[in-house]
């Protein structure tokens, strides 16, 4: 299969890209290169500059490639950015989409794997989540993957465009060669930040909150590693474009996540075992926004797909992302 993989040279996309060709498919990389790195495209593989934000682009990328199907990943993801720039997020993550949708229905009607959130359900009660809770976003950014996963939809409705949302939950750890990984231009997640902390990049940790109702107060978050993510990709775009193939517009929403978590505290143990330094840490308020638990229900992609992480153990998980931030402790500048 030929895959058209929109954001290709971000954090997930590149590994998603990695992953579709060790399971013997083709790819070609659409990218604005705003946040993702050309470095991190891989050799013989296309890498198509262009911006969702302007439709010829993406037209252009589809008559010129011909792909099999799309893989969607390119979205401004910042929480806190998003509530200061609205206008940024509403216009790229839903604008861009819905471009990128209309050049999909009216050039190719070929399947759509699109990357949402468990940033669209916000606070919930149900542990673990399933894909059927409630959607309250409480996000600027989750509310433009939600609008995007209706407008998904809608062109599945009113186009019969086949489609699979996938929502990821805490998404970690580097492919286990050290060559590609995170490298956010601002960085905020827990795992990279402890990282960075114990290469002497920062000074301290900070432990958002410790009186949680959570057995040792600090939150509790289901961290699935990147190249299991990477593997949900592939899974679901062969499923959807096998069901393509049989003359049916399939559509799916799965949670991506182990369906188990981790508190922040066990993850910044877990960093001190690896990295065999213990990061001095300093208990902060609580961060806006942050609910006590967020755990995948990660039963229906499981039994649908076959969905199996190799990444289950957290100390493998955060040694993956340390041997690919201490070899790369610039990211892609080095
Ligand atoms: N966190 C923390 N200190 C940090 C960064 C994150 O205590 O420097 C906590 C954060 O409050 C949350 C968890 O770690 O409970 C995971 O946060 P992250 O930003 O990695 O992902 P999120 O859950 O927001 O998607």
């Amino acid at each position: 299969m030929k895959l058209l993989v929109v954001g290709g040279a971000g954090y997930i996309g590149s590994h998603t890209v990695r992953q579709l060709r060790r399971a013997g498919h083709e790819a070609v990389v659409f990218d604005n290169l705003s946040s993702g790195h050309a470095q991190a495209v891989p050799d013989g593989v296309t890498l198509v500059r262009g911006d969702l934000l302007n439709p010829a682009d993406i037209r252009a990328a589809l008559d010129a490639h011909q792909p099999d199907a799309v893989i969607h990943f390119a979205a401004l993801i910042e929480v806190g950015e998003s509530m200061r720039a609205p206008g940024r997020y509403y216009r790229n993550n839903v604008t861009g989409s819905l471009n990128l949708l209309q050049a999909i229905v009216d050039t190719r009607k070929i399947p759509l794997v699109f990357s949402s959130t468990a940033a669209v359900y916000g606070t919930t009660d149900a542990v673990p989540i399933p894909e059927n809770a409630a959607m309250q976003p409480e996000s600027v950014y989750g509310e433009t993957k939600l609008m995007t996963e209706r407008m998904i939809h809608a062109f599945h409705v009113a186009h019969g465009l086949p489609y699979t949302i996938l929502r990821y939950f805490n998404v970690c750890g580097a492919a286990p060669e050290g060559d590609i990984g995170e490298a956010h231009p601002n960085k905020t997640h827990l795992i990279e930040l402890a990282c960075l902390t114990a290469l002497g990049q920062r000074e301290k940790m900070m432990v958002f909150g410790t009186d949680y109702p959570t057995p040792d107060g600090s939150c509790i978050r289901d961290y699935v590693h990147v190249q299991d993510l990477a593997d949900a990709h592939v899974l679901a775009v062969e499923a959807l474009h096998a069901a393509h193939a049989r003359g049916q517009a399939g559509q799916a929403t799965y949670n991506v996540g182990l369906g188990h978590g981790f508190s922040v505290l066990e993850v910044l143990d877990a960093v001190d075992r690896v990295t065999g330094t213990p990061l001095h840490r300093e208990v902060a308020p609580r961060r806006a926004g942050d609910p006590p638990r967020l755990v995948a229900d990660a039963t229906r992609i499981v039994r649908d797909l076959g969905f199996t992480p190799q990444f289950t153990d957290l100390d493998e998980i955060v040694r993956t992302a340390w041997n690919w931030h201490r070899t790369h402790p610039d990211g892609f500048r080095r």
